[in-house]
């Protein structure tokens, strides 16, 4: 069965060495950092695609999904597998169409919008974009390797959003263009309000195969680190510069101690027992942003260019989920939430759960701009893992006391944040996907029809 499927997939693409069938690329292409989740890893570490295909162009692949719709087999899109929760794990087996090698970028418009295939990782768009006087608005920390259809699919926004908002807001995703899963697949062209129907459903009612991603003029940047003696001033020196209008900044993150002593490759910018903010702050804003943190007794501990993903130290290497990745390799009880908190009453939540739970949540916070303009403190909190029903004990807590919670350890899209309450992903679905074949078991509110061949 697997054999014919590769050769059928051979003769599709005309090159055997595109598809992939040893064992070990197999379970290396079926699989992303799900692991981070105690509960998920022992879900879905046996999950594994029958065969991998690597088209090179919109052809190949829609003639890749014409085969597989015919042949009743399951199709899991992988982008560059840095996603959390299993996004791209196939659970039933089939095809894992991995798209890295579709990776043009077809130009970069004089008004600032990148067109470019969906297998572009997002460091060298940034590269590139900077060459033209262009930068990213956001991206995941995850820059150097996570591509574009990836960070559309399975992300949500990351360094930028505390100027910009998440991939959400404020139209950053102009267009692209959707496959259809269907007897004779479509391409359909999402535009404006039309790309949440698929933004964050994970693959699962459509491959994105060229879009249109606005950009934004290029700043020059420094990256700083600020040593404060309690997290409480830490935070409220981080609020300032994340909510203050005038402060030109693409990353505003706080880190309560001991979280700092993870970051092994960086320790020399830490100080023992403090916490720390790091921030991207327009070069032309340090002179006052060190008067901001004299008067506000912290210390500078680093203050270096960002010269794009090649940077050294790149120091949002240790923000956003990449603060849980230094945390697990400290200490693999450690594992993680994804928060939001309210900014007004956060300082009211942060003392609760510091009441119930102790030192089992650190608090790591990531400032960003919602869809009204607001700027308000994210955060993605260190947990000791102790059992999934602690786990989960704290999580209704979180919501008990305003603190939403974007489950990383469940692996469907409904509980893990960013599901359309109007279900527009899922008629998507309906409609792009009616036999249920694109990463089948994500999305579980839909239900399969039977569908006539
Ligand atoms: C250390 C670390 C740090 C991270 N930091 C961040 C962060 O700051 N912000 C953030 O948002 N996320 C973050 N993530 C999660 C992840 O890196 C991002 O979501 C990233 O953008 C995923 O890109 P990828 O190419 O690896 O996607 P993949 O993991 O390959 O795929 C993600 C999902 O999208 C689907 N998909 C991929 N390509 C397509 C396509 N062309 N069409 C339709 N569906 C597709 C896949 O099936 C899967 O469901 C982090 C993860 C790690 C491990």
């Amino acid at each position: 069965m697997v054999n014919g499927i590769a050769a059928e997939l051979s003769s599709i693409v005309g090159d055997a060495a595109r598809v992939l069938t040893a064992p070990a690329v197999l379970d290396r292409l079926s699989h992303d950092f799900y692991w981070y989740s105690p509960v998920l890893r022992p879900q879905l570490e046996d999950k594994v695609g029958e065969v991998a295909v690597q088209p090179v162009n919109r052809e190949e692949m829609l003639a890749i999904l014409r085969f597989a719709y015919g042949a009743d087999i399951p199709v899991t899109v992988r982008g560059a597998g840095t996603g959390n929760y299993g996004q791209c794990v196939p659970l039933q087996g089939g095809i894992v169409l991995d798209l890295s090698l579709m990776d043009k970028l077809e130009e970069i418009t004089p008004d600032g919008i990148a067109v470019c295939e969906p297998g572009l990782r997002l460091g060298a768009l940034e590269m590139e974009a900077r060459k033209q006087g262009w930068e990213l608005r956001m991206y995941p920390s995850t820059l150097v390797k996570a591509s574009v259809g990836g960070f559309l699919a399975g992300g949500s926004g990351g360094i930028g959003s505390v100027r910009h908002g998440g991939l959400r807001d404020f139209d950053t995703v102009r267009a692209f263009e959707v496959v259809t899963m269907e007897a004779e697949p479509r391409v359909v062209l999402h535009e404006g309000a039309a790309v949440h129907e698929i933004l964050h459903a994970w693959g699962t009612n459509g491959i994105l195969a060229r879009v249109w991603f606005a950009l934004t003029p290029a700043v020059d940047w420094t990256q700083v680190t600020i040593a404060f003696d309690t997290y409480e001033h830490a935070f409220d020196f981080g609020e300032l510069i994340a909510a203050g209008d005038a402060w030109i900044k693409r990353l505003v993150t706080v880190f309560e101690w001991p979280i700092p002593s993870f970051f092994v490759p960086v320790k020399p910018l830490m100080r023992e027992g403090k916490a720390i903010v790091l921030a991207m702050i327009a070069t032309a804003q340090v002179a006052g942003l060190r008067r901001a943190v004299e008067s506000a007794q912290g210390e500078i501990t680093f203050a270096g260019p960002f010269d794009g993903p090649r940077t050294q130290p790149l120091l949002s290497d240790y923000t956003w989920n990449h603060t849980t990745l230094w945390a697990i390799k400290a200490n693999p009880a450690y594992t993680y939430l994804q928060c939001g908190f309210s900014s007004t009453e956060c300082r009211e939540q942060f003392r609760l759960l510091r009441d119930r739970f102790g030192d089992e949540i650190l608090f790591h916070i990531e400032f960003m701009k919602i869809g009204d303009g607001a700027v308000v403190p994210g955060a993605i909190p260190v947990v000791r893992f102790i059992s999934e029903e602690r786990l989960n004990e704290m999580i209704a807590y979180c919501r008990s006391i305003g603190v939403s919670v974007a489950n990383p350890h469940v692996n469907y899209l409904e509980d893990a944040g960013r599901f359309r309450a109007d279900h527009i992903q899922l008629l998507a679905k309906q409609k792009y996907d009616p036999a249920g074949l694109l990463n089948p078991g994500k999305m579980i509110s839909f239900q399969r029809k039977a569908v006539t061949r």
